[in-house]
């Protein structure tokens, strides 16, 4: 299957994809980082993906990130965009570049202590479930904002800002609202002048929607499919 994907390719195209999202939103181009969602495809694949250029990449769980990132090249970054589970957080830290799915401040706490103990900081994003889905975590948009003040108190983690999983929609337009309401909430919360927080990452946007998220002010895209293929979620039931 892997060997019919064009992954050179198929990166040319997003990021050509993602400078006209910018362009024509008055966005500078270089503004926007593309992550690589590796998540259950093969490590020969995340070094297509570096060959063409790529150095960010997301795995939604710690085992595989960390697998993959024993064996990539150094100047390759780690993104844990999945749910992360308290207990395994010792294995990320000091290896991941950005952790995504923060939505507590328990989870964030956690973060600190075991970034405490290898006396490094440790860059989070916390997650809001702008469009309210039961399924999804992340803390409410309304929420948010306490949750942020509650960790900017930790001296082991800071906040670089936010991130979401807009709902899986045909018409990425369903999603527009939900970006702007993520980067409206980024530009509240700096303007609020907190402690310790100075946030200018967004992390939003996937394959169905990384063209609008550009529009909307996205810094992170968080692309899988689109680079490298549908994912076989026949062996594997992991989202
Ligand atoms: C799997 C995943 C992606 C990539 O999704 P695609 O639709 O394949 O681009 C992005 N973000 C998160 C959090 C994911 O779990």
């Amino acid at each position: 299957m892997s060997d019919i994907i064009d992954v050179k390719e198929n990166i040319r195209k997003v990021k050509e994809n993602m400078k006209n999202s910018c362009l024509k939103a008055g966005r500078n181009p270089e503004d926007v980082t593309l992550i690589a969602v590796t998540k259950t495809k093969p490590f020969e694949m995340l070094m297509d993906a570096y060959n063409a250029g790529v150095r960010d990449f997301g795995e939604n769980k710690v085992q595989d990130l960390m697998a993959k990132f024993e064996i990539a090249p150094k100047d390759s970054r780690f993104h844990m965009i999945g749910h992360l589970q308290k207990n395994k957080v010792k294995y990320l830290i000091g290896n991941v570049f950005l952790i995504h799915g923060v939505d507590s401040f328990e989870l964030a706490e956690v973060i600190d202590k075991e970034s405490k103990k290898k006396d490094v900081i440790t860059n989070i994003l916390v997650e809001v479930n702008v469009a309210g889905e039961e399924s999804k975590f992340g803390t409410t948009l309304k929420d948010a904002k306490d949750v942020i003040k509650k960790i900017a108190s930790l001296t082991n983690v800071r906040v670089k800002g936010l991130m979401t999983i807009a709902p899986y929609v045909v018409d990425p337009e369903e999603n527009r609202q939900y970006f702007v309401d993520l980067r409206n909430l980024l530009i509240d919360i700096n303007n609020e002048n907190i402690d310790n927080i100075s946030m200018d990452i967004l992390s939003m946007g996937m394959t169905g929607d990384y063209c609008v998220a550009c529009e909307e002010g996205a810094t992170y895209v968080r692309v899988g499919t689109g680079i490298f293929g549908e994912r076989d979620y026949g062996k594997e039931n992991s989202k």
